[in-house]
Parts: C-alpha cells; sequence; structure tokens
C-alpha cells in the first residue's frame, strides 16, 4: 500500500492568501465598479532596471546564436555573477566572502525551503512569531514537529533575543517579513555568540537588506564578529532588483562552517549543500544571471537603489498618514512593509478597509499568534494608488 508523507497532514492549511483572495473576489462581485488597491501581497510593481534589461536582451542574442550559446550552466551559478556578488555584496563592504562560498539558485523561496534537508531530523529549529511561513512549514514537512516560536512584540521591538532559545538551528530574518523590524549590530551579534557557544547554527534571511538606508544597521549576518563559524545567510533578487518574475537568488554557505555527526565529527555544510543542489538543481537560467550581473555594474546599482528608494518613498507617505491618524507603525525606514498595530482584532480590521476603503492588506493574525492586533501593509504599488489609499484611509479611519 502506497504510504502517504504524513508529516503533510500536520502543516496548518496556509489559508492567508487563498482567504484574502476570497474576501477580495466576494466583496469586487458585490461592488463591481469598487476600484479596489492592493497593499497586501509583497510583489513588486515597478519595471526591471534598464540596465538589466538591456543584459537580458543580449543573453537572448547570445542564445540565439549570435554570441556564445550556454546549455545546462554550473549549478551553483557562473562564475560571472558570483564574482560580482563576492565583491560588491560583500567585500567592498569590508566582509570577507569569497565566490566559492556563493551559491546562485532561482530565489531565496527554494533556500530557505531546501536548507534543512542537511540537517538530522532530530534537530529543534526556532522561529520568529509572526514568521515567514516557509521556515515552518517546510520542517514540518520534513517531520520537524516540535518548533519553539519565539514572540517579536511591541515590548522587544519586534526583535527576539537568544535567552531561553533551546533551538540548534534559528531563522532569523532582518530587515523582517511581516513586522519591517530591523536588527542592530549589537542584536545580531547576540545571536551569532550564542550560536557560537551553543554549536547552533543561523539560518539568516536578508531579502530584504536593499531597503536598508540606516549606516548603523548591517545588511549581512556576516558583519558580525564570529559568523562565519555559525551562519548561513540567504539573499534574493526579487525585491533588490524586482526578479519576483524572472526567478535569482544566492545563498552563502562560508568555507569551515561545520556541523556534527552523532559521534562529534565534523562535517563541513558548504560541500553537502553543493551536493544537494548538484544532485536536485541545475542552475538558473543564463539569462536571468546575465540579468543579475547587470545588477553590479554602477549603473544597475544607481538604478535598482532609486526604484526602491521609490518604494520607500510610498512607504514614508503612508507611515506619516497612518502615525497623524493615531496609530503606532513599524517598519518601513529601512524596509517596504509596514506593521500597523491597530488596537483590536487584524481580521476585523482588514474586512473593515477593504468594505470601506476597497483597500487590501494582510492581517498579522495570518503569520502567527503574536501577530493578532497588527496588519501588514506593503509599499509595493504605484504612487498614485499609494495616495489614492491614503485618501480613503483618512475618510474612514
Ligand atoms: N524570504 C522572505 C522573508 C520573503 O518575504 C520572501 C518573499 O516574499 C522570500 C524569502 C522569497 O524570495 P524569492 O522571491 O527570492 O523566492
Amino acid at each position: 500500500m502506497l504510504h502517504v508523507n504524513e508529516n503533510y497532514s500536520k502543516i496548518k492549511p496556509t489559508y492567508l492568501f487563498a482567504e484574502i483572495a476570497h474576501r477580495v473576489a466576494a466583496h469586487q462581485k458585490a461592488h463591481p465598479d469598487a476600484k479596489v488597491i492592493r497593499l497586501g501581497i509583497g510583489d513588486v510593481t515597478e519595471p526591471l532596471a534598464p540596465s538589466v534589461i538591456a543584459a537580458m536582451h543580449k543573453a537572448v542574442d547570445d542564445e540565439a546564436g549570435k554570441g556564445d550559446f550556454h546549455g545546462y550552466g554550473p549549478e551553483q551559478g557562473y562564475a560571472f555573477l558570483r564574482e560580482k556578488i563576492a565583491q560588491v555584496d560583500f567585500q567592498d563592504r569590508g566582509i570577507d566572502i569569497s565566490a566559492d562560498e556563493i551559491l546562485v539558485s532561482d530565489g531565496a523561496k527554494c533556500d530557505c525551503g531546501n536548507i534543512q534537508e542537511l540537517f538530522g531530523a532530530d534537530v529543534k529549529i526556532a522561529v520568529g512569531d509572526p514568521v515567514y511561513p516557509v521556515y515552518v512549514d517546510t520542517n514540518v514537512m520534513a517531520g520537524r514537529h516540535d518548533i519553539q516560536l519565539l514572540p517579536c512584540t511591541a515590548e522587544n521591538s519586534f526583535v527576539p533575543g537568544p535567552e531561553g532559545c533551546t533551538a540548534d538551528i534559528v531563522y532569523l530574518c532582518y530587515p523582517n517579513n511581516p513586522t519591517g523590524a530591523i536588527a542592530t549590530k549589537a542584536q545580531l551579534q547576540a545571536w551569532v555568540d550564542w550560536a557560537n557557544a551553543k554549536k547552533a547554527l543561523i539560518l539568516f534571511d536578508a531579502a530584504y537588506e536593499a531597503f536598508i538606508r540606516n549606516p548603523e544597521i548591517p545588511h549581512s549576518i556576516y558583519e558580525c564578529k564570529g559568523a562565519k563559524t555559525c551562519a548561513i545567510e540567504i539573499r534574493s533578487f526579487s525585491k533588490t532588483a524586482g526578479f519576483t518574475g524572472i526567478r535569482c537568488g544566492y545563498t552563502v554557505v562560508p568555507n569551515g562552517l561545520v556541523a556534527y555527526t552523532a559521534d562529534g565529527s565534523e562535517v563541513p555544510l558548504r560541500p553537502m549543500w553543493m551536493r544537494r543542489q548538484t544532485t536536485k538543481f541545475n542552475g538558473a537560467s543564463y539569462i536571468t544571471q546575465r540579468g543579475a550581473e547587470a545588477i553590479y555594474s554602477p549603473e544597475g546599482q544607481r538604478e535598482c537603489r532609486d526604484i526602491i528608494d521609490f518604494y520607500l518613498g510610498n512607504a514614508k507617505l503612508m507611515k506619516d498618514a497612518l502615525k497623524s491618524l493615531g496609530y503606532t507603525v513599524t517598519g518601513g525606514d529601512n524596509s517596504p512593509y509596514l506593521w500597523v498595530n491597530v488596537k483590536g482584532d487584524s481580521w476585523a480590521f482588514f474586512d473593515k478597509l477593504l468594505k470601506e476603503a476597497n483597500v487590501v492588506t494582510t492581517p498579522g493574525a495570518g503569520f502567527g499568534k503574536a501577530g493578532e492586533g497588527y496588519i501588514r501593509i506593503s509599499a509595493f504599488n504605484s504612487r498614485a494608488n499609494v495616495l489614492e489609499a491614503i485618501e480613503r484611509l483618512k475618510k474612514v479611519l
């Protein structure tokens, strides 16, 4: 008899975005003329940077035989991209990461989900609450059900510390989705010191690092002393360069980072991740990687920064408006997300904004128990829609 992986029955139904879609569809059916503005899902709205578009057109010509045709590429990514990443994202910032420690992928979601395969079924996991659901669900699918939740609340400025954390692996994400909170260097250093002392691992998701504008805030976990012996960092070009539909990201697994066998022998993780990727992944496309490479040219950097400044401008407009209406708002300064304390039930507030303002947000309760009482508002939209949404919010709140 075919036995199913019963761990799947233990995953909580991912009803959040389905439920939002259902409520929005019902509202639109009842009010067909309503112009609904979506500030819910965190997907980019601006076109790709011109340098990226030009590089991808050129790569299409290569594949058309007008230049060097490329078939299968290296599973870990082309050297031309990995070297640029190492230089611009790390070495130019004084961080000692080399190209061979970088493995390119088709996005951060896959890497966030796949990385747990390297670890024993019995390792203990800790995540923030509220949380990006991928960290939890992929561990539950693999049979790890005992997951420690670290409450992220206004009291700890949405950044939990390592005190009381009993896990072997902790997922940290800063700037955070969904709270928009940022972690200081001292806060991240405390986690690094904890992980090194405990022989634990930090999985650091830096998908939103490009939104950091405060020069005191670290962009990488490797800005902390000792992080190379206890942390893997996962990055994405989705929000950095509008690649949500193009699909590219990368993971840094430093040389010398180890986990242990039952008898205490050290096992280096980089060759394991390499083995995993070469077995199960055939690389991001050549065209995509040429596009990603262009992000690292001086013009590409400038263009991507301008696009992110545009989204940050949206975030500031909405944050100022909500604050002037008496709401306490976290995030938005170094992050595309606003985390708004709605002083009540988050689904009820979601419904109010949908029904009375035709504005879609995301109820915080959908990201975990500690998200109750909040909504997440995303800054990914046109300026006209953001200004219109603000006017509507002013009328109903
Ligand atoms: N990590 C976080 C925290 C995210 O919010 C997202 C996407 O929204 C991802 C990872 C996934 O990024 P990608 O589009 O590269 O798969």
